[in-house]
């Protein structure tokens, strides 16, 4: 339940299953799904610390794409070069000293930075971090909707969880019975009367189209704390804002000048401004996962907190959710949300 990252992410990976699904979603504008600028960032961060895990959620995330590319002929997922600017003195040591300490294991990620000093603000050097890109995420769920729409899996709605009957054999909603319901609302998860003591702390991101013709040319993604993301023809994203436990729900002048000033740190050029939207992205801890079922009740599932990385990490874990729904394979502990520290 929930078309955004997650549910179509379980979705296709229960299909692929030789399940059955049928994926009801609100069809909302403006969800963190479908404002998401979908960067694969794999050093994110001022200290570039390799996350555990990062190869093995990478490969399964690109392969994963790279398949939804070939059957359906659409460009989803672009690998780009991230040119990384060093923000100040204490970022290129910390870089430094990472090389120094565990170079080999950054081998995959970095070259050195081959980017026109004259055209971008670089006063503390940088490296091209490799591996990354990003993914056209309304592309994608476009894709999912029409691919499940063809299936007949796919209903506008809003379930509410108090509609939902649990029953040992299954659950039912409305007319619709099924063995399993997987609730993939993002931040609306706290209102749900299953899952509201998951503490979810949504977090509010800005993020503005631009169009900058003098990096037309440009066509790989900068980053410098903030971002600005290549889209072609002289227009960029750029981003973004993130304010943990922040309430606001539209965007805000003051957001949109902090996105102006990360954009003006990387280049002089001029920039317009076409348009500004806000998300609320799903958090939980930072960007861990939680998914699994409700302590009581194990026909009920939750798969949620993508945070600020679902492009990259939410595939391994819905392929990891799908193993434990069809053939109840062990979930990663840390994701657990039966975890009782939670
Ligand atoms: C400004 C911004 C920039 C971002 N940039 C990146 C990035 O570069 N890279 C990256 O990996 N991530 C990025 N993210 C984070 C990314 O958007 C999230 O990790 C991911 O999209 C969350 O997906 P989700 O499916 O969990 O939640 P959502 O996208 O919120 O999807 C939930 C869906 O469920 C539906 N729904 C909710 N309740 C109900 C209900 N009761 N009944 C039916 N449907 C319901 C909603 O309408 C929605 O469609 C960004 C987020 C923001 C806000």
């Amino acid at each position: 339940m929930g078309q955004g990252l997650a549910g179509s992410l379980l979705a296709w990976h229960l299909l692929l299953e030789g399940k059955r699904v049928l994926v009801v979603d609100r069809d909302e504008a403006d969800t963190s799904s479908k404002v998401a600028a979908g960067l694969v960032t794999p050093l994110a961060g001022a200290r570039f610390n390799l996350p555990p895990g990062l190869e093995e959620r990478l490969d399964y995330a690109r392969r994963f794409y790279w398949e939804r590319e070939e059957e359906s002929g659409l460009g989803l997922f672009h690998h780009r070069r991230i040119a990384r600017l060093f923000r100040d003195a204490r970022e290129a040591e910390a870089w430094s000293a990472r090389l120094a300490t565990a170079g080999a294991n950054y081998a995959r990620f970095h070259a050195p930075l081959v980017i026109d000093p004259t055209r971008f603000t670089i006063p503390h050097g940088g490296f091209e971090m490799l591996e990354g890109g990003w993914l056209d995420v309304p592309a994608f769920l476009e894709h999912t909707r029409v691919y499940l729409l063809e299936r007949a899996a796919y209903a506008i709605g809003k379930v509410e969880s108090g509609e939902v009957d649990v029953s040992a054999r299954g659950v039912r909603w409305k007319n619709v019975e099924a063995t399993a319901i997987v609730f993939c609302e993002g931040w609306r998860s706290a209102d749900n009367r299953f899952f509201d003591w998951v503490p979810m702390r949504p977090t509010p991101g800005d993020i503005l189209d631009l169009e900058i013709p003098e990096l037309a040319d440009v066509d790989r993604i900068l980053n410098k704390g903030g971002w600005l993301l290549p889209l072609g023809d002289g227009r960029f994203r750029a981003g973004s804002t993130y304010h943990p436990g922040g309430s606001k729900t539209q965007p805000t002048e003051v957001s949109r000048c902090e996105i102006l000033a990360k954009v003006a740190a990387i280049t002089s050029a001029t920039t317009t401004v076409t348009r500004h939207r806000l998300g609320l992205r799903p958090t939980i801890r930072r960007s861990q996962v939680f998914m699994g079922p409700h302590p009581s009740f194990p026909r009920v599932y939750f798969f949620n907190g993508l945070g600020s990385k679902g492009v990259l990490n939410g595939p391994w874990h819905a392929h990891r959710l799908a193993s434990h729904l069809v053939r109840g394979e062990a979930l990663p502990p840390e994701t657990d949300v039966r975890d009782p520290f939670l």
